[in-house]
């Protein structure tokens, strides 16, 4: 296809999901909860109802305002070339086709970063903290900066070099080399997360002797899933909302707990929401997850190895000749489509898996604890509790929580 052609094909497939996204936003927030259905009575009332829509709707608005100006941008940087300019510039400092690559990236990276960092402020000290959720102090939010840098420079800055010196020397074979490479990689930080990544950020602390973890380890003794690396982070350093998370395989397997989640619940909820996590483990999502994953990034280094020498390419961004660069940021937009169509399958897939685990935590130990929970994490977070289905079905990755309740509970999802 001539260069000309591909420029508009990216104009066009960047207008064209700029729109969608938009749009399901829009019937999203424009839906409204006609009434509090029953099996929330005890914890949500009408003043609560209009906090959370209060607190969606301010979402959606900054949301709105921050797509805009990164579609604008994205928009003309192509229409005018601006991404070829920079490659232009750069040539004329270095020789070596990695380094530029490199220093390329950079200079993107920074200047994309440099932008974002205002919004993302005011996300999280004005917006965050006008609803009670922000805990994070200046310091650690320029600390958590800083030790992001330091991790994406070492990571992806890694990770790039690799993929470049494959792409220099391999040729089109780069892509199932380079596949090899980030499949090991994605194994590893699975296995390491919380015993490297993880303490960069926050304190790991062994859950202390007690009733929860007594209750706990009672519980996965009894569905025959030995524990007991069972830790609690400090959540609360920076928002009130609440999680739980497994990482690992096999012996390596560790259970964290935020510090929030505890606060939060009764221990009979904690080991529900817990067994709700093993479920996902005994019905083995978490081992499939990672394949499709992986099947994921091999199907976008295939469909990467096509374009990657392709002169048009980087003539349609403004280029003045072919650079690997600016085929690598030309087809992360022209991929944006299929990744959205993936990305929907893969949502299927673990909506299916949330109820499945759901069921897990209901046979083995309860559901009416697992409900509870559920609820009080829905109630706390203002989330919204009538989402279209559209919208749904393509950004969802767990079911919308009535329909979660309602099998929970055996009764009719309300609305
Ligand atoms: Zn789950």
């Amino acid at each position: 296809m001539e260069a000309i052609w591909i420029k508009y094909l990216l104009l066009v497939v960047l207008t064209i999901s700029f729109i969608f996204d938009k749009s399901l936003s829009y019937l999203n927030i424009k839906r409204d909860v006609p009434f509090v259905p029953d099996t929330l009575k005890e914890y949500v009332d009408r003043k609560k109802l209009l906090k959370s829509k209060e607190y969606q709707t301010t979402n959606y608005r900054f949301g709105l305002l921050t797509s805009t100006v990164s579609f604008t941008l994205t928009f003309c940087f192509i229409y005018f070339g601006f991404f070829g300019w920079v490659d232009d510039w750069l040539r004329n400092l270095v020789d070596n086709p990695i380094l530029l690559s490199l220093l390329f990236f950079a200079v993107i990276f920074i200047g994309s970063d440099a932008l974002s960092i205002p919004f993302d402020y005011y996300q999280t000290f004005r917006i965050e903290e006008k609803y009670g959720f922000n805990k994070t102090s200046k310091n650690t939010y320029i600390s958590d900066k800083i030790k992001g840098y330091f991790l994406s420079i070492l990571i992806g800055g890694g990770l790039l070099t690799v993929l470049l010196t494959l792409i220099n020397y391999m040729g089109k074979g780069f892509w199932w080399q380079f596949w090899l490479v980030s499949a090991a990689f994605m194994v590893f930080v699975n296995l390491f997360y919380t015993a490297l990544i993880l303490p960069l950020f926050n304190k790991l602390t062994p859950l202390e002797d007690g009733e929860l973890k007594s209750k706990i380890i009672e519980y996965a003794q009894s569905v025959g899933f030995p524990l007991d690396n069972i830790f609690v982070i400090d959540g609360s350093k920076r928002s009130s909302k609440a999680n739980a998370f497994f990482s690992g395989f096999g012996k390596r397997k560790k259970v964290v707990l935020y510090d929030t989640l505890i606060d939060q619940h009764t221990p009979d909820e904690l080991v529900a929401v817990l067994a709700h996590e093993i479920g996902h483990y005994k019905k083995k999502h978490v081992i499939l997850g990672m394949i499709a994953s992986i099947l994921q990034v091999g199907i976008l280094l295939y469909i990467l190895s096509l374009f990657i020498f392709s002169e048009n390419m980087s003539l349609a961004i403004g280029g003045s000749q072919m650079a690997i660069h600016l085929n690598i940021i030309g087809f992360t937009m022209l991929f944006s489509p299929i990744s959205t169509v993936l990305g929907i399958g893969m949502n299927i897939l673990s909506r299916k898996n949330e109820f499945e685990a759901d069921e897990f935590a209901k046979m083995t130990f309860a559901g009416k604890p697992l409900a509870e929970a559920l609820k009080t994490l829905s109630v706390n977070t203002l989330s919204n509790i009538n989402p279209h289905p559209w919208y749904v079905f393509v950004n969802y990755s767990h079911p919308p929580l009535l329909e979660r309740l309602s099998k929970l509970e055996d009764t009719d999802p309300t609305f």
